[in-house]
């Protein structure tokens, strides 16, 4: 629990320290100290996507910091859609996004979307214009980028600066009303031609544009620019501490200016369209701050890249498991609490990096390693005969589920006569240190026995179809024998139980660490890893094929495997490979 200052002699100066075990960052340190000052009393986030695509890996980390703030300082956070471009945006994003927010195990206080505030907005501009701060223009946009200079030449002043007050709301009604063609006019904020900053040289604030919405319709032909309606929309939901990538640092001074100039809290008027509504209660002057995004190698995470990949079918769509949209690593067999565990291990700051693929991979490990049952299957499979076992021999044999918690409890596994074991796991001839099964050797079946291999069979072509062999009687389970040193365990599964699977084996969709590299004349599209994705058919133990969709399991020996969330059933199993169990990349690098 932070301290909450009680001298109002210095409300300002309160510094709070943060508990033991409570995260910190500079943001969490701004937001401690605003409680302890008390200029504030409840803190109040947002986390305002564009419902122009699907959520990335980024993302989470935008989602994470929000509601995770709101979370641990018992404040609030909202969803808001940022839906002022409706040319680019889709009510299936908009059901996936919250469909993402849920799964990575937050709740909004409120849903919103910039498009409950276009009448605010409206009146809002119009309060501006009134006040001399904003004013119609008629120079296209050719005209207006010429007019706009350069970061080492000042702009100049359009000629239409001057209207008068009467004129330009005249002519932003006449906007409104659909009198204009898209493009003829816009209303722009009149701040400073010769500003060091492009971003005050007399942004636009309105653009026509004759386009359906989603939400609203045909109502409105003109719609709000990011930046005045992402402004407002933190002021009228009361948003505390706006918190945006480090890229919106150049904008932060027009976004003080719109919600300073329109001054909802002193213009409670503006926000009758709400009130009739039944919507706001308070507005707020919010403070931006930024952070540094997550980037990640191996992977590109531009919604335009990511929008091209799955709309030119260069991946199986947005969930596709190699994809690092939520959806893509929620199939591909991530958890919530393997990308929240990434997103601490990250930490928050203003530096920008790159983080390496394998510390996403890593999180996922850790976590499955504590949360995955254990299981046996069999990838790449060939037959191993236990020749001196009658030809009915039927066991169950009782497992762990999980080595390190027995609160997994314990299953019962078949054995018998025949079974399936990886192709890999016997060698003709053995490499150096091989410690598996080789002719005339021995090597221990999992839970089970020793076994020494007396036989290979061969089909005409040279290729192994049987492995024949004999199960050292004395080494069952709970012998004496079964102490006996041997060098290799191998996992296995009864042919006669197992279940046919398929196994979809995915690796990293791209072959360099940074496929946004142009440099060499090539494109991301030139680095996809045609190998990034295998689909081959082997044996589950039928504990394994029992598992619901997005159950997680850790085959023994093999990997972490995910239950295929669209296309798994119990007699026909599909399991995706979520993550090899040691980092195979850097022995490839
Ligand atoms: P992209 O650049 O991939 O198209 P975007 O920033 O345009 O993404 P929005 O829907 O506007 O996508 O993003 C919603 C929020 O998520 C914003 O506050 C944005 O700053 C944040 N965000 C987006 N990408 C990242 C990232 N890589 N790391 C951290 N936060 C991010
Ligand atoms: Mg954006």
């Amino acid at each position: 629990m932070s301290a909450v200052s009680t001298d109002p002699s210095s409300p300002h100066d309160a510094h709070a320290t943060p508990a033991p075990g409570e995260k910190n960052d500079f943001i969490r340190q701004i937001v401690r100290d605003d409680l302890a000052s008390g200029k504030h009393t409840v803190i109040h986030t947002r986390f305002p996507p564009e419902p122009n695509g699907y959520l990335h890996i980024g993302h989470a980390k935008a989602i994470c910091l929000n509601f995770g703030i709101a979370s641990e300082f018992s404040g609030i956070c909202n969803l808001r859609f940022d839906d002022t471009n409706p040319a680019k945006e889709d009510p299936e994003f908009v059901a996936a996004i919250q469909d993402d927010v849920r799964w990575l195990g937050y709740e909004w206080a409120q849903l919103r979307h910039a498009s409950d505030y276009f009448d605010v907005y409206y009146l809002a501009a119009e309060k501006l214009i009134r006040d001399g701060l904003a004013y119609v223009d008629d120079l296209d946009a050719q005209a207006m980028r010429e007019y706009r200079g350069t970061l080492t030449a000042p702009g100049r002043e359009s000629p239409f600066r001057a209207r008068t007050v009467e004129e330009n709301l005249d002519l932003f009604k006449r906007m409104r009303a659909g009198e204009f063609p898209d493009g003829a006019r816009t209303l722009r904020a009149k701040i400073d031609m010769g500003s060091g900053n492009m971003n005050l040289r007399d942004p636009a604030l309105y653009r026509i544009k004759h386009v359906e919405h989603q939400n609203t319709g045909n109502a409105w032909p003109i719609y709000p620019m990011y930046d005045f309606a992402h402004a407002l929309g933190d002021a009228i939901e009361g948003i505390t501490h706006s918190l945006c990538t480090l890229e919106f640092e150049d904008h932060r001074p027009l976004y003080d200016w719109c919600v300073d100039k329109v001054d909802l809290t002193g213009h409670p008027e503006l926000l009758q369209p709400l009130l009739d509504r039944g919507l706001p209660k308070e507005a707020a002057k919010p403070r931006q701050i930024e952070f540094s995004r997550l980037n990640i190698n191996y992977t590109v995470m531009s919604k335009r890249k990511l929008t091209t990949l799955v709309g030119d079918k260069l991946v199986d769509g947005w969930d596709d498991p190699r994809m690092p949209t939520l959806q893509g690593l929620r199939r591909r067999g991530y958890t919530p609490a393997a990308l929240r565990l990434l997103i601490d291990r990250v930490g928050i700051s203003k530096q920008n990096s790159l983080l390496d693929f394998s510390v996403l991979e890593g999180c996922l490990r850790d976590d499955l390693d504590a949360a995955a049952p254990r299981r046996m299957a069999v990838v790449e499979p060939v037959k191993l005969v236990l020749a001196n076992l009658p030809k009915d021999h039927d066991e169950t044999l009782t497992f762990s589920n999980h080595p390190k918690d027995e609160s997994f409890g314990k299953r019962q596994i078949p054995f018998s006569r025949e079974l399936w074991i990886e192709r890999e796991d016997f060698a003709e001839v053995p490499p150096k240190g091989f410690k598996r099964l080789i002719l005339g050797g021995e090597v221990r079946l999992r839970g089970a026995g020793i076994v020494r291999c007396d036989e290979v069979v061969k089909n005409e072509t040279g290729e192994i179809v049987e492995l024949r062999g004999w199960l050292d009687p004395e080494s069952r389970p709970g012998m004496q024998g079964a102490e006996r040193k041997i060098k290799g365990t191998i996992h296995w599964v009864s042919a006669k139980h197992a279940v046919p699977t398929e196994f979809r084996l995915y690796d990293r969709l791209f072959t360099v660490p940074d496929p946004d590299d142009e440099s060499e004349g090539k494109t991301y599209q030139d680095y996809l890893n045609p190998e990034s994705r295998k689909s081959v058919r082997g044996y589950v133990e039928p504990a394994a094929a029992d598992a619901a969709p997005e159950q997680s399991f850790q085959f023994e020996r093999i990997g972490y495997f995910v239950a295929d969330r669209r296309d798994h059933r119990s007699d026909a199993p599909v399991f995706n490979r979520s993550v090899t169990l040691r980092d195979t990349w850097a022995a490839k690098s």
